[in-house]
């Protein structure tokens, strides 16, 4: 049999999904990159839309979907807050209508398909580092709940799909990654603190800075959720994915003020509700089941994003399109 496979990614135009067919497509795969491009845009797959394994469909993952595939990557959903929380109802929907449909298409098809969850499902956590065992502190009726209960709602649909219709699914627990193609106005605090300080503007801490967050670069998260879709299939997880050095958010400020030999000052700004105050994740089953653990310091990927900003045009990217 071969083992060049028929793959589609939701959500493969955003900042990782972009990276993950590229990824794919380098090995050959015949890539459907499927997005709506309500976070991302075309320029991020650009280059690989010349490539024969490659192809691209506008579609909204909350309409259901005719294709024939052996393996889904379900990455679409806005991530950063100020895009899920743009339109709630819409976030909502396309994390449980998206899981319902790339499901549905699995159990037709008989693919494997990959949930791409987050460490938000464990809300404000009380338990610090954050294991796969932990149910998480979510508050179902905040600012936040739009995402975190979508996802934890994807989680139990993606189970249930499995214990009861035998799908051969995985899930994965993102937690916060960054890199080269992060959307610059997607409010997320590396893309805000590298944008402000490359433009010498202040740099907006929310809080008192002392909140925590574990920052993974981008090929190491990538990395890992290669492995884990080509894991065992009675391995569904979830299964944490993030790097575990833990920092301070006033420490990355001054971070990317030290790397980009900024001027920029630190200002404070009111903490928004719900803002977890730490965040780390526990990888010990990663490393048992993958020999997965990041290789890149939070210093060498700031390095390597800041260089990306530096090249980009921010002209050319617009905030989210409110007509959707
Ligand atoms: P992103 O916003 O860059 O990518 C999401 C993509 O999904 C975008 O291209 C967007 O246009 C698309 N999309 C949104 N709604 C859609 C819909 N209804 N139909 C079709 N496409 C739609 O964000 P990202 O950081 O690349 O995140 C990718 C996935 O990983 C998301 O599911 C996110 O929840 C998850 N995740 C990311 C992080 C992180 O730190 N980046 C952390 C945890 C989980
Ligand atoms: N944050 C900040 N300044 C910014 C953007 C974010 O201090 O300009 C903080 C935010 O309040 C949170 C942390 O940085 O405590 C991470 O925010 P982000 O939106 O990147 O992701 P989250 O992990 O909260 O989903």
């Amino acid at each position: 049999m071969s083992s060049i496979k028929r793959i589609l990614v939701t959500g493969g135009a955003g900042f990782i999904g972009s990276h993950l067919c590229e990824r794919l497509v380098a090995g050959k795969h015949d890539v459907i990159c499927l997005d709506n491009f309500f976070t991302s845009q075309k320029t991020n797959v650009e280059h690989l839309l010349s490539k024969p394994n490659f192809e691209l469909i506008r579609h909204d993952i909350t309409q259901p979907i005719f294709l024939e595939v052996d393996e889904i990557f379900n990455l679409a959903c806005p991530a950063a807050p100020g895009h899920y929380q743009y339109n709630p109802i819409k976030t909502m929907k396309t994390s449980v209508l998206g899981a319902i449909h790339t499901l549905g298409l699995a159990k037709r098809c008989r693919a494997k398909v990959l949930q791409a969850s987050t460490s938000e499902v464990y809300g404000d956590p009380e338990v610090h580092p954050q294991p796969e065992s932990y149910r998480g502190a979510v508050n179902p009726v905040g600012p936040r709940s739009c995402y975190d209960e979508g996802k934890r709602a994807a989680e139990t649909l993606f189970a249930d799909y499995h214990r009861h219709n035998n799908v051969d699914v995985r899930i994965v627990r993102i937690f916060n990654t960054y890199g080269p193609r992060m959307h610059p106005f997607d409010g997320r605090v590396v893309s805000n603190f590298i944008r402000q300080a490359l433009a010498g503007e202040d740099i907006t801490i929310f809080g008192d800075g002392e909140q925590t967050r574990s920052f993974c670069y981008l090929n190491d998260l990538v990395e890992g959720i290669v492995r884990m879709m080509n894991g065992p299939s009675d391995f569904i997880g979830p299964m944490n994915l993030g790097n575990p050095g833990e920092f301070t958010i006033r420490e990355l400020a001054e971070l990317v003020i030290e790397l980009t030999d900024s001027r920029s000052k630190l200002v404070q700004r009111p903490l928004p509700a719900d803002d977890p105050t730490r965040r780390r994740p526990d990888i010990s089953l990663a490393k048992e089941k993958f020999d997965w653990e990041p290789q890149v310091e939070l210093r060498e990927g700031l390095i390597k994003t800041i260089d990306w900003f530096k090249t980009i045009n921010l002209e050319e990217y617009r905030a989210p399109t409110p007509n959707y």
